[in-house]
């Protein structure tokens, strides 16, 4: 079987940046489940899966647009340190803040006397990924999950 729209798909993946270093990774966990066509994971691996089987291995590089996005220079932001509350601001801290209707998570990128700049861009946005993928699985989701979004069972949601 191949993974086309609504099949629930079980695979092991290892995800580095350019330099190596891992973001992320099944191996010692236990595999991902999905599945395709409804956005749980990022377009460009959805893309490289999409019409392959069972055992298929992929070496795939994802451009940051099709991944987490490009760096956006509107969601960095200095704002007054006066504004903030917290007793201290240090860089790295992350927290929510309501822009316009939408929550986003914020990062301390720079901490002066008088301002701190915060920004909103996902960690990953500017970064290609380049990922390992091995397929384990490959089934028909049910209507429930299809419903749900998201895959039941083992390797899935347990409710
Ligand atoms: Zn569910």
């Amino acid at each position: 079987m191949q993974i086309t729209a609504k099949k629930a798909v079980v695979m092991n993946y290892h995800l580095t940046d350019d330099h190596g270093k891992i973001l992320d990774s099944s191996r010692g966990r236990k595999p991902l489940s999905y599945i395709q066509g409804m956005g749980n994971l990022i377009p460009g691996l959805e893309k490289e899966l999409e019409g392959k089987a069972v055992g298929a291995n992929l070496k795939v590089r994802i451009k940051p647009e099709e991944a987490y996005g490009v760096k956006e220079d509107r969601l960095v932001q200095k704002v007054p340190r006066n504004q903030f509350d917290a007793g201290e601001i240090k860089v790295g801290m992350q927290f929510e803040v309501n822009q316009g209707d939408e929550y986003r998570v914020v990062t301390v990128t720079e901490v002066t006397t008088a301002e701190v700049t915060i920004d909103g861009n996902h960690p990953l946005a500017g970064v290609p990924l380049n990922f390992e993928v091995e397929v384990i699985a490959v089934r028909e989701a049910s209507a429930e999950e299809i419903a749900h979004g998201h895959v039941h069972g083992e390797h899935g949601h347990q409710h």
